[in-house]
């Protein structure tokens, strides 16, 4: 099976307290291909300008991803993004944002994309979502994520594809914003009566959290001992669980648990170096290992009985 992306390639300028990085390979259609491209093939639609230095394109073309959706608009300016770190890794300021090319974007999917099973908008403009959702043909899964630019400023557009959506995965701070909940349970309910039967709330370096109709699942991060750019994990979590879910061809509990664990592995590769550096050097056995600590990191024995 594959998963077709539909985000941002983008140029990031990024500082954190242990360093800085001008002129990064980033963008969420970047991370989230590097990370499903472990697992299944990826099937990517995004834009680029003439500035993309090539050597990035030529870093995702040794991955199986079909770039044949990739568009370059030669007198264009890639998207620019540039963020900041405090001591807090667990969210970004956002310094500048500079769309460009992706201002007048509007995502054309190559007519063999369109039967794509596994189906992840990642984080662009509503409307921009719900043009791929006119192209795809009968996904089994469509998942989408947003941030609070969208969630701010264009509720209604939104809302309406929050109804065609099967899975959400935001973190904590848009939930709390897009369902005016404080409490994640109740922020979780409000938000699945908006029209995904599965959500998934991102907690940073605490984790994710899954909620369906009957039951939640926890996973934590990968304890790590150095956190260097935390850029991009958002991203590369969805590639994860989207590339576990496609690579068996399932979304039943169990699976989407698989998932989720699968998310937080290749998303602590991320964070270990700039940009996607660490992540495109991710051995298959390196993800299983990790993988395999998770079991360790989270299984315990049952409790005796107390009576
Ligand atoms: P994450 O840390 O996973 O939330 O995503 C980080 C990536 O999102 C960066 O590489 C940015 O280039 C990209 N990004 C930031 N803002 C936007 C936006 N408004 N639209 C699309 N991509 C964005």
């Amino acid at each position: 099976m594959s998963v077709l992306v539909v985000g941002s390639m983008a140029i990031d300028s990024v500082e954190t307290p242990f360093g800085k990085r001008e002129d990064a390979l980033g963008g969420s259609a970047t991370y989230f291909s590097t990370a499903a491209s472990l697992l299944t093939d990826v099937r990517l639609v995004a834009v680029i300008g003439g500035d993309f230095p090539e050597k990035h394109v030529d870093s995702l073309k040794t991955r199986a991803i079909d770039l044949s959706g990739l568009e370059r608009i030669p007198n264009g300016k890639t998207f620019f993004w540039a963020g900041k770190y405090g001591a807090n890794l667990n969210e970004a300021q956002t310094l500048d944002t500079q769309l460009n090319v992706f201002a007048d974007f509007h995502p054309k999917l190559p007519e063999h994309y369109r039967d794509t099973d596994f189906v992840f908008l990642a984080n662009i403009h509503p409307r921009l979502q719900l043009e791929v959702l006119e192209q795809v043909k009968k996904p089994k899964l469509v998942a989408l994520d947003t941030m609070n630019l969208w969630i701010n400023i264009e509720r209604p557009a939104l809302l309406d594809v929050l109804k065609r959506v099967d899975l959400l995965m935001i973190n904590e701070g848009e939930a709390r914003l897009l369902s005016g909940e404080h409490n994640i349970v109740k922020a979780a309910r409000a938000i699945r009566a908006m029209g995904p039967k599965i959500l998934v709330i991102k907690r940073g370096e605490y984790g994710a959290l899954y909620f369906d109709a009957e039951s939640v699942f926890f996973a934590p991060a990968y304890p790590l001992e150095s956190v260097f750019d935390p850029t991009g994990a958002g991203d590369t979590f969805a590639g994860g669980v989207m590339g576990y879910l496609s690579r068996t061809g399932k979304t039943d509990r169990g699976t989407f648990q698989q998932a989720i664990v699968m998310g937080c592995v290749l998303g602590s590769f991320t964070v270990e170096e700039f940009s996607n550096d660490r992540l495109l050097r991710a051995t298959k056995s390196e993800v299983q290992e990790r993988f395999a600590r998770f079991r360790e990191l989270t299984h315990f024995q049952e409790l005796t009985d107390l009576t």
